[in-house]
């Protein structure tokens, strides 16, 4: 961490990074510093408050959706006045982050105990979400969260893969109900059961709820906190660098010191910091990339394998469609629906086979997708949706890990203090809770202390050695 009466200093005397400032990676003393700032304020530049980009902070989380929210909400609310930390985003109006874009899903039925807990935990925080984010003053947050419950159809070949998750999932205290295929019938009679050997429904704490609206909470709470929400692109980093004797052998450490960020107003800023977290969403390879990850020798030469992948989601009205006892369906095709508010309105999607994932240039809706393939899988599970009409699309991109895709959090082997949260590939809304915590407790304990995390590290991408969750939709 830097030094407290260091940071006061700069909070009392910092300049606006005119030419006149060497950049913030170089280093200076701290009486350079005083010296410095003292005469930028002399000659009239503004006082720190008035900046639109600090230039020292403690922590920066670059990317404010939901994980990047979540994260700064964490450490903030254990260290209000201890830490300073600004978020920064590229864009905020959210257009294209996937937070906003994601169907809000929220199921307790994962394959690994970890993807189980994080979001049972999610549940909880919903829960009580008013005890969390409220903020004096002001309207506690409101987050419609509809507990409809998942129902998942297991084809014969998946079964024996589904009683152990089934199994681990009561372990931890999921409420999940397994369904024959008579009671399945019994309950669901709108569905057409061809290749469904088993059903698996959760009973407590599933369901979907708004992202938007909680992303808007965590904000509103954060700023009370006083996090620092700046508008602006990180477009590199800055290094410093540090050297360690080995025996007789001097080596070269290149450490992360400071970031290039272009503001709202075009202008280059440079922001220094003493830990970085990367929770840039589908756009965390790029700045992994930036930190010369995947570029360089040794630990720097394995990538942080995320990438954009373009998901559609389809909205329909179907007035004579399954009705409001229908929970979120995934079938054993994949294809899933769920009501959407009341009237017959629901949603639906099914992702596309690796060979045929959709260009990812932009976010164009391909419709034709929905005729070939969404619609008829869907029709022949539901009869009901033969006769539906599709009212709108949009597409985002999925956080997709390409190597296993799960979760990787954790520090860099070699950027000991860039700290990762990416690559949740589908599930990250409902993880995003969870993972600040964990990050928090990353950057504060040392550790883990609630959630052991520590498969889901960067090491397993060096070593090679794949987690996978089953249950991937
Ligand atoms: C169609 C769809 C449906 C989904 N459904 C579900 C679901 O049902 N349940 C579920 O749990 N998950 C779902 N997801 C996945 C979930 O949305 C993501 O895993 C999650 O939102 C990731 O959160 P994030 O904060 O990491 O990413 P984002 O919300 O994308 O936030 C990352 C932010 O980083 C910013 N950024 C990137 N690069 C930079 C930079 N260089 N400088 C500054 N800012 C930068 C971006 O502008 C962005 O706002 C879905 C996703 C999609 C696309």
């Amino acid at each position: 961490m830097l030094r407290q009466g260091l940071r006061n200093c700069i909070r009392q005397f910092c300049s606006n990074g005119s030419e006149k400032t060497p950049p913030a990676g170089s280093f200076r003393s701290p009486w350079k510093i005083l010296k410095e700032e003292f005469q930028a304020v002399q000659q009239g530049q503004p006082l720190p408050t008035e900046l639109p980009v600090p230039r020292e902070v403690d922590i920066l989380v670059v990317g404010g959706g939901l994980i990047g929210s979540a994260v700064a909400y964490w450490v903030k609310q254990r260290h209000p006045k201890g830490v300073s930390l600004m978020v920064l985003e590229k864009d905020m109006s959210y257009t294209r982050a996937s937070s906003t874009l994601s169907a809000g899903g929220l199921r307790h039925q994962f394959s690994m105990s970890e993807n189980v807990e994080l979001s049972m935990f999610c549940t909880d925080f919903l829960q009580n979400i008013k005890e969390h984010l409220s903020v004096l003053d002001q309207d506690p947050p409101s987050v419609p969260f509809n507990h409809q419950g998942y129902l998942f159809l297991v084809p014969p070949h998946k079964v024996e893969q589904c009683l152990k998750n089934h199994a681990l999932q009561t372990e931890l205290g999921a409420k999940i109900e397994l369904l024959t295929r008579d009671r399945l019938k019994e309950k669901f009679p709108w569905l057409n059961l061809d290749g469904v050997e088993l059903g698996t429904y959760g009973l407590e704490g599933e369901g979907w709820f708004d992202p938007y609206c909680l992303l808007q909470a965590f904000r509103q709470k954060n700023q009370s906190l006083g996090v620092r929400y700046v508008t602006g692109e990180l477009t590199e980093f800055d290094f410093r660098e540090e050297r360690s004797m080995m025996g007789s052998e001097s080596n070269t450490h290149k450490i992360l010191d400071s970031a290039v960020i272009k503001g709202k107003d075009g202008k280059t800023y440079e922001t220094r910091f003493a830990v970085v977290i990367n929770c840039a969403g589908a756009w965390a390879g790029d700045v992994a990339r930036k930190a010369m990850i995947g570029l360089g020798p040794g630990d720097l030469a394995t990538p942080l394998p995320v990438e954009p992948r373009k998901r559609f989601v389809y909205a329909i009205h179907c007035p004579d469609g399954p009705g409001v006892a229908s929970p979120m369906t995934i079938d054993s095709t994949l294809t899933y629906y769920r009501q959407d508010g009341y009237g017959g309105h629901y949603i639906c999607g099914c992702s596309p086979t690796e060979e045929n994932e959709p260009c990812t240039d932009d976010l164009e809706v391909n419709y034709d997708y929905f005729h070939d393939n969404v619609w008829p899988s869907l029709a022949s599970r539901v009869p009901k949706f033969e006769c539906l009409k599709l009212k709108s699309a949009w597409a985002g991109f999925y956080d997709y890990n390409t190597f296993d895709q799960n979760l990787i959090i954790g520090n860099h082997p070699y950027h000991r203090n860039m700290i990762f949260a990416n690559g949740l590939s589908g599930h990250g809304v409902q993880h995003a809770t969870g993972v600040g915590r964990a990050v928090m407790e990353l950057i504060i304990d040392n550790d883990f202390k609630t959630i052991d995390l520590s498969r889901l590290g960067f090491e397993r991408l060096i070593y090679k050695t794949p987690v996978f969750e089953q249950c991937i939709v």
